[in-house]
């Protein structure tokens, strides 16, 4: 049996615990939605402040030089670079995530120019497989993006394979993909490999070197909590840096973008995957939430995730037997910092856990979704979250007419 003194009592013991006084959360809240927006630190909020108060308004245009600001996106990816296993110069803080997949995608095509197929996962987010397919249609040559089973990846590539694309955690179920295996068999076929960190960066320990992973890109405003539509990383292995081109050419891209000269000329290095000018108010945000990752360790944060999502799978088995289909692998190895339940009725579910002030989401067609910060996350929510939902259940909350129609987001 589980009891809620004993999660208490982890709290006490937890190396992490500081951390949740950095985040602003909502008071009798348990807030288990860190995988689709982050919330808002007080390191994000003073560095936004510093924008808004002293860099805009006093430094004016100065700024660009003076604060740094155009230097901000290759500063950001190299303050991101550990969470992800990079070195420094290897990572670009820009764009959104969709945007930055194309700009990959559409550069390692170019890698390989007599290659006709670009591999992904028929239960990838839908965003990556769109992106795919219009990069597709922009190569100046007949490619054809597959959707396949992923555990059939194997028998899918040879000698016409470009790249294999895939998001390493499932945003359904927190399943988790062996990045440095996945890594090695597509390079066995000569295909390049691109990587989707979005539901990883700030959850799971990444190691792109390692793994010799040749480009991925991730989202900053998950896990890594810097805020709505926050802007996404581009990882390239400085082994491609001076051969990959941005398909996106634009001005700040450009090796002098201040000689305002007509033919374009790649900057050197990370830097040419800037297409336009950075958005200051939203890097301002991320910055300031990466400081709160320089405070941990992956290892630690991972240690903290599983323990968590153990305990949350311990209780649930525990406290609801046979209610629930667990989504989400039970392995170690394959789990992602997320855990979700299959229900016929999750949507209803999850609106009662939120009327409850338990946030989770919905995602189609039955899967109620929980993600497990450990930045911000205490064992004693998760038990509480738990004993939320059995009262949902027991009470039959799910059922009720407020929750029969469904909202734009979900
Ligand atoms: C969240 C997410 C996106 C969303 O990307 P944006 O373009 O930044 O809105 C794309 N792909 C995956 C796998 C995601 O999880």
């Amino acid at each position: 049996m589980i009891t809620r003194d004993a999660c208490i009592a982890r709290d006490e013991v937890d190396p992490l615990a500081p951390l949740r006084h950095e985040f602003l959360l909502n008071e009798g809240e348990i807030y288990l939605d860190g995988n689709s927006l982050g919330p808002l630190s007080r390191s994000a909020q003073q560095r936004v402040r510093d924008v808004v108060d002293q860099e805009w308004p006093v430094g004016m245009i100065r700024s660009w030089n003076a604060a740094g600001w155009m230097d901000m996106p290759l500063r950001l990816g190299d303050k991101l670079a550990p969470l992800i296993g990079a070195q420094p110069g290897e990572v670009l803080v820009a764009d959104t995530l969709t945007i930055m997949l194309a700009k990959l995608i559409g550069g390692a095509l170019r890698l390989r120019p007599d290659r006709h197929v670009i591999i992904t996962d028929n239960r990838n987010f839908h965003s990556d497989v769109y992106i795919a397919e219009a990069m597709a249609t922009q190569a100046g040559r007949p490619v054809e993006v597959r959707a396949i089973d992923r555990n059939a990846l194997a028998e899918h590539l040879n000698d016409d394979v470009a790249l294999v694309m895939l998001t390493q955690v499932d945003f359904r179920t927190g399943e988790q993909l062996d990045v440095a295996g996945i890594t090695a068999l597509t390079h066995a076929a000569g295909a390049l490999m691109l990587w989707d960190f979005a539901h990883s960066t700030g959850a799971v320990p990444l190691d792109v070197t390692a793994a010799k992973v040749d480009f991925a890109a991730g989202c900053g405003y998950k896990y890594l909590n810097g805020g709505p539509g926050a802007p996404a990383f581009g990882y390239v292995a400085s082994r491609w840096l001076e051969q990959l081109e941005n398909p996106l050419s634009g001005w700040l891209g450009h090796a002098r973008p201040f000689d305002f000269v007509l033919d374009y000329e790649s900057a050197a290095g990370i830097r040419k995957f800037v297409t336009s000018s950075p958005s200051i108010l939203a890097l301002a945000a991320l910055d300031g939430s990466l400081d709160v990752f320089a405070r941990s360790s992956m290892s630690a944060l991972r240690e903290k995730s599983l323990a968590l999502t153990d305990l949350f799978i311990d209780a649930i088995d525990d406290r609801l037997p046979g209610v629930f289909e667990l989504a989400t692998p039970r392995d170690h190895a394959r789990r992602g910092s997320q855990v979700s339940l299959r229900h016929a009725d999750s949507y209803g579910i999850i609106q009662a856990l939120i009327a409850r002030g338990v946030i989770g989401d919905f995602r189609d067609p039955n899967i109620a979704r929980f993600g497990f910060a450990p930045l911000y996350l205490r064992f004693v929510d998760v038990y509480d979250a738990v004993e939320h939902l059995v009262a949902v259940m027991e009470n039959q909350e799910h059922h009720a007419d407020a929750f029969r129609e469904r909202n734009p987001v979900t």
